[in-house]
């Protein structure tokens, strides 16, 4: 059973919380340092959905018929006492995830995974301590200590780890062997995302887009490539094995040259609790007033359900066949707000 549909179809099977809209890195294309500077205001804390909030939602949403849960942000890491709504979370029979920079990883693997959550992705678009700089105006040294929590996520356990990096034309594609070279031994995966036209600072343009069979193509010169069937319903990941490469996965987020909106079954709150059933949305349903609201008038599992039942996007599918690709909705939502 599929629990509710939306207007194509499309169960409401994953949710992306936004637990807080600061991070400790400024990438250029989410969080520019010119945009996103001391003068920026951030939410403050009583704007943010606490943790028990977070909670009701989700458990609002389980009957609708939520299987996955992924933390993300901003830096998820940032926000204090993570691992207590984990903990709340894990009470619920869906997976949790997380998706992190790794800058603030070392040494919480255990605590994270002891609290229930189940699987980590990793942020990592260079190796090189330059090109990484450039990237996330953060020090170039910060890699190897990212690469020690990744080590640390696999050795406490973390399901199969991954590892995100959008690749981009003139600033990283040479990461693309580099990253290769540095994770082919390891059981982890490997995930290139297409740079997708998110938010309204990052300059997006369809030139800087490195498509997924550039990169395949790249890579069979030097692999033999496998692929690997999709194991459920709404998995945005191509994915491949890698001949002679035991527990060591490829996968190509192709949002751009391939849109999979057809199969999304994604929601999202950012961190000031607005649902948003698109990434591209340009507004959301305030659900904090909803839960704040002392009348209690208003059903929660309701008003999401009645969100989802219209619900109609399908933003990268449309994009595809604009002329004129990244000027089809504005203003955006921005990528750290919404969560990635
Ligand atoms: N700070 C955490 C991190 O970087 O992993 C979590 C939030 S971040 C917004 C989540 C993911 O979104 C990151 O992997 C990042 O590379 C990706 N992302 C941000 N902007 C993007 C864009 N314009 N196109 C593709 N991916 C993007
Ligand atoms: Fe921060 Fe993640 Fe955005 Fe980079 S991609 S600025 S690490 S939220
Ligand atoms: Fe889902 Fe919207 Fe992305 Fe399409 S554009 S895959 S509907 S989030």
């Amino acid at each position: 059973m599929d629990g509710v549909l939306d207007q194509n179809g499309r169960p409401l099977r994953d949710l992306r919380i936004s637990v807080t809209d600061r991070c400790n890195m400024r990438c250029d294309y989410c969080m520019p340092a010119e945009i996103f500077d001391s003068k920026h205001q951030f939410m403050h804390r009583n704007e943010l959905l606490t943790f028990e909030e977070i909670n009701l939602v989700v458990e609002s949403l389980i009957p609708v018929g939520l299987k996955k849960i992924r933390l993300t942000g901003g830096e998820p890491l940032l926000r204090r006492d993570l691992e207590n709504l984990i903990q709340m979370l894990s009470k619920h029979s869906v997976e949790i995830a997380m998706t992190t920079n790794g800058l603030l990883f070392a040494g919480r693997g255990d605590s994270l995974r002891k609290s229930g959550l189940n699987r980590v992705t990793f942020s990592l678009d260079s190796l090189d301590p330059q090109v990484f700089e450039r990237i996330t105006n953060t020090s170039g040294q910060k890699i190897e200590s990212i690469l020690r929590s990744i080590d640390e996520a696999i050795e406490c356990g973390l399901g199969q780890v991954r590892i995100n990096s959008v690749i981009r034309r003139g600033i990283n594609e040479l990461d693309i062997d580099r990253l290769v070279d540095q994770f082919e031994h390891l059981p982890v995966s490997l995930r290139f995302i297409e740079f997708m036209d998110v938010g309204n600072h990052n300059r997006w343009r369809h030139n800087d887009v490195v498509p997924s069979s550039e990169i395949q193509n790249h890579l069979k010169k030097r692999m033999t490539l496998i692929p690997i069937d999709s194991t459920y319903r709404g998995e945005v990941a191509q994915r491949w094995k890698v001949e002679g490469k035991n527990g060591f996965e490829i996968g190509f987020i192709s949002s751009v040259s391939q849109p999979f909106c057809g199969d999304c079954t994604r929601a999202r709150i950012s961190s000031d609790g607005h649902l948003f059933t698109c990434l591209f949305a340009s507004t959301g349903t305030d659900l904090k007033s909803i839960l704040r609201e002392q009348s209690n008038e208003n059903n929660l599992q309701d008003v999401i359900s009645e969100i989802w039942k219209q619900r109609d996007d399908r933003y990268s599918e449309l994009r595809s066949k604009t002329k004129k690709p990244g000027t089809i909705i504005l203003p955006k939502i921005e990528m750290s707000y919404i969560g990635g």
